[in-house]
């Protein structure tokens, strides 16, 4: 049972800003701001934007010619730097939608190859003109990354999209040199194994980068249901696509339970290099929480914080909040808390909701000690290293020692 503490109170930055503030906000952090000036009317079922209370959000009008001319100028006088990709869409203080909605979402993609030298990247579910992306795409060799939402292409594509583009449509945006990556996920047998087929049959260039989706707070029951058994049938699903040896690079990495086994070694390195003491309390997510009680139980006191804020079944150390690790607090004087809980796009020391470290050592009277080594870089570079599909058939779905690690309960 947690003490009982009061409730962490997010800073709000928004507050009295206007809406070109707003913009300048994003575009420091590398975002294309552009909005629909409407929730995203795609309305996709596993939409992790459905319930984005957690965080402050402002409601931006539809994106003005003028508007983008502000944008433009913005991002033209910042320095070129030829790794940065510019990213259109995943907006942090307006709501996500798919931003190739807007009527001039292509001729402003256009617009921003042709006047800056940087690069672009974007996220859609597919609503690109064909064949102007794959013209575009070639003419423009190296700055565009496009992640295609592929999602499904299964039966259950109606289910969870339905005003999503039609297959047919999908499909001729991949047979091209448009696409850079696709997404897809498993939902059941025959899903995953059947989409990566009809993928490989028309691009063989684009990675596929599969998965299952996790369920979030927010989510239809049915929905949430369909994704865990989506989950059941992961490890089947990727054999058959490793069986089949497509060209294609893949990739495998969405499970944070299966991430954190296939990276045992760096996590137990990257705790080893710590050198806490037995007495040390260091908070974690559920699955960082397992490994370390696999291979070094007792060295420290683990304190297992799940991601209530998120709900659902998210087991992320990134996106643990302050107000998550609050309600976990018992008897602790001190905590050894990672440096990722507190790098959020919100700004300097604050979590996903933009509750910050001095708030929360404000509130619950407990000293922290940040632990700088295990930051986002690391969960994000070092951890995603074997997210290979090679990698999850060989390490985790024929290894008999994932059993064992599966077995064990959360908190063990
Ligand atoms: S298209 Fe993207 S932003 Fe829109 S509802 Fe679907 S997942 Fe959400």
């Amino acid at each position: 049972m947690g003490r009982d503490l009061p409730v962490l109170e997010p800073t709000l930055v928004l507050q009295g800003k206007g809406y070109r503030e707003v913009l300048k906000r994003e575009m420091d952090a590398g975002k294309i701001p552009l909005s629909l000036g409407k929730k995203c009317p795609v309305e996709c079922d596993f939409c992790y934007e459905l319930d984005h209370s957690y965080r402050e959000t402002q409601d931006p009008p539809k994106t003005s010619q003028d508007d983008w001319e502000f944008i433009l100028n913005y991002i033209n006088a910042k320095p070129t730097d030829p790794m940065q990709f510019w990213c259109l869409g995943g907006n942090e203080y307006m709501e996500w939608t798919d931003l190739f909605l807007h009527p001039k979402g292509m001729e402003w993609v256009e617009d921003f190859l042709k006047h800056t030298d940087k690069n672009i990247q974007f996220f859609t579910v597919g609503f690109v003109h064909v064949p102007k992306i794959h013209q575009l795409v070639a003419q423009y060799p190296g700055r565009i990354n496009f992640e295609l939402s592929v999602i499904t292409l299964s039966k259950y594509r109606e289910k969870l999209m339905p005003h999503a583009p039609s297959v047919r449509h999908v499909m001729k945006v991949l047979d091209g040199p448009a696409v850079s990556s696709a997404n897809f996920y498993s939902f059941d047998q025959d899903t995953m194994s059947k989409d990566a087929e009809q993928i490989a049959k028309v691009n063989q260039q684009c990675v596929l980068w599969m998965g299952c989706l996790t369920p979030v707070r927010g989510l239809k029951e049915d929905t949430a249901n369909l994704m865990r058994q989506g989950r059941k049938f992961l490890p089947l699903e990727a054999e058959r696509i490793y069986d089949a040896g497509y060209p294609n690079l893949t990739t495998i990495h969405t499970e944070a339970y299966v991430t954190a086994f296939l990276n045992r070694k760096r996590i137990v390195s990257a705790f080893d290099a710590l050198e806490l003491e037995k007495k040390d309390t260091v908070v974690m997510a559920g699955s960082v929480h397992k490994i370390l009680n696999m291979y070094r139980k007792g060295r420290a006191r683990f304190l297992h914080i799940p991601n209530a804020m998120l709900g659902g079944d998210s087991d992320c150390t990134v996106l643990l909040t302050f107000d998550d690790i609050r309600k976990c607090l018992t008897n602790e004087k001190r905590l050894h808390i990672p440096k990722s809980v507190m790098e959020s796009g919100r700004g300097t020391n604050m979590d996903i909701m933009g509750v910050t470290l001095e708030e929360f050592i404000h509130k619950t009277g407990v000293k922290v000690k940040v632990l700088h080594k295990i930051d986002t870089k690391f969960a994000n570079t070092r951890l995603y290293r074997n997210g290979t599909l090679k990698n999850f058939v060989e390490d985790y779905v024929r290894n008999p020692a994932a059993a064992s690690y599966e077995a064990l309960p959360l908190s063990a």
